[in-house]
């Protein structure tokens, strides 16, 4: 059986983290055979070794000569405090000291080229940004050898094949199986554990790209489908996937299991449990994805897996969406006209605004649609603009925002089945005061989604989430 497994940044945060890590490991390796590990760069809140070497490339980049030496001390004492605490001076240390020193003496002549070049390229941020995981694998790596485990840290960019999409590469999913089942399949059989970078990966000719900010999850779920991996596990600081925001509802509780596409809609309305892009390949490969506490190891945590029809019934999760504002385009010469949507869509895409959701009710009086509040205004003057003829003839009356209002979306497979569901929604709301301002429900009926006044969404939460935990 193969498990591939992910640890974040406050895993291998500190050599107390890293030794934790190596247990859990080694347990798993126990139960499964075959593991393989992908880590990201060091991370202890609230230092995070991700953001100390991206913040030293734009500070080069404004000129600044001061930032990225000091951050590359800061670096150094990070990396070199786990080694000190995990490697013997008689096994590797000297050796891993040395790897790492020269991954620091690159960002440091990196960020210097930077500044005298003025030039702060998104191929040059990849390979800065991608050095935190460079620098992480070698270490646990190590340590687990020192163990007396084989093991081998690996640049993801030996496997991992992307386009030039640098900072939002996309992985090319036939070639990376081939180098991935060429180089990892070897050393599983050897029984050598896998240490390998998250978040980078490379193009054709060998140059470094970045998968996304957050995007180690992205690469578990990519080299499980590649290694036709029975589980990939995200382990993370939470015991799975929430009912709820624990910090808004405190009841919130984790859930047993989701399908993918329940918890494609959470992860679009902003739980924040695990990269968005982590789900295509799991459900691709048809490979469960189990989130996992490493606090708390023994809880099952949440698996996430194909559809399943006993989940249906039930109400999964609330999570909420806030600092957005509902755009509305209205008018009575809007009835019946073509192209009105098309038009407005496109004036808001030429923007480079995307959409949250979008309502409009059968008598094509208004369209109203939700942006980020940040960009609410723009919206505005550029639908004022696309539609100045219409309206000059009041064809269209007014365009128009409406600010400080939230989403509330409610996700759980028995909403379509389940007769009485949106209504016993409604009615939690009702009798506790919260004033819906429209709702929209995808033909997938995988969840539903509330926009409430801002002030509103604590108590809309809060009401929607007792029927989750009163099923
Ligand atoms: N280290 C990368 C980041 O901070 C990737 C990750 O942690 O998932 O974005
Ligand atoms: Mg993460």
């Amino acid at each position: 059986m193969t498990l591939v497994m992910k640890f974040g940044g406050t895993s291998v945060g500190s050599a107390a983290a890293m030794r934790e890590t190596a247990d859990l490991i080694l347990q798993a390796r126990d139960t499964w055979g075959d593991v393989a590990v992908i880590i990201s760069a060091m991370g202890s809140k609230p230092v995070k070794v991700t953001d100390l070497l991206l913040e030293g490339a734009h500070s080069a980049f404004t000129g600044d000569r001061d930032t990225f030496p000091r951050l590359a001390r800061l670096l150094r004492d990070i990396h070199y405090e786990a080694i000190d605490g995990l490697l013997s001076p008689e096994g590797e240390r000297q050796i891993i000291l040395a790897e790492i020193e020269r991954f620091i003496d690159r960002f440091v002549s990196l960020c210097g080229a930077v500044g005298v070049l003025g030039e702060l390229t998104p191929r040059a941020l990849d390979t800065i940004s991608g050095m935190g995981e460079q620098m992480s694998v070698r270490i646990l790596a190590a340590y687990l050898r020192e163990l007396g485990y084989e093991s081998e840290a690996i640049d993801a960019t030996e496997l991992i094949l992307t386009d030039a999409n640098f900072q939002n590469a996309a992985p090319q999913i036939a070639s990376t199986r081939k180098r991935v089942q060429a180089r990892l399949l070897p050393l599983l059989e050897a029984d050598a554990i896998p240490v390998i970078t998250g978040f980078i990966g490379a193009t054709a000719d060998g140059v470094t790209t970045t998968l996304g900010r957050g995007g180690s999850d992205f690469s578990a779920a990519i080299l499980g489908q590649a290694l036709d991996a029975d589980e990939v596990w995200i382990w993370t600081d939470v015991d799975g996937v929430m009912s709820a925001d624990p910090r808004l509802v405190p009841g919130a509780i984790s859930i047993p299991t989701l399908s993918f596409r329940e918890v494609s809609e959470l992860a679009y309305y902003g739980a924040k449990v695990i990269h968005a892009k982590t789900m295509r390949p799991c459900v691709e490969g048809g490979i469960p994805l189990r989130i996992k506490n490493t606090f708390n190891p023994t809880h099952p945590g949440t698996v996430i897996e194909e559809d399943s029809p006993q989940q249906n019934g039930t109400l999964k999760a609330v999570t909420a969406i806030n600092g957005v504002s509902m755009i509305n385009v209205e008018g009575k010469g809007m009835i019946g006209v073509p192209g009105i949507a098309a038009r407005t869509f496109g004036a808001v895409a030429r923007l480079d605004v995307s959409v949250l959701l979008i309502t409009q009710a059968s008598s094509e009086q208004s369209i109203c649609f939700i942006v980020p509040e940040s960009a609410a205004a723009a919206v505005v003057a550029g639908l004022e603009a696309a539609f100045a003829e219409e309206l000059g003839r009041h064809d269209i009356e007014r365009i128009w925002s409406r600010d400080k209002i939230a989403i509330v979306t409610i996700v759980g497979s028995g909403i379509q089945t389940t007769y009485g569901i949106a209504g016993r929604i409604f009615s939690a709301l009702g009798e506790n005061q919260v004033n819906v301002i429209a709702i929209a429900q995808g033909s997938t009926e995988f969840g539903i989604s509330i926009v409430v006044a801002g002030d509103d969404v604590g108590r809309a939460v809060e009401h929607v989430h007792n029927l989750i935990v009163a099923r």
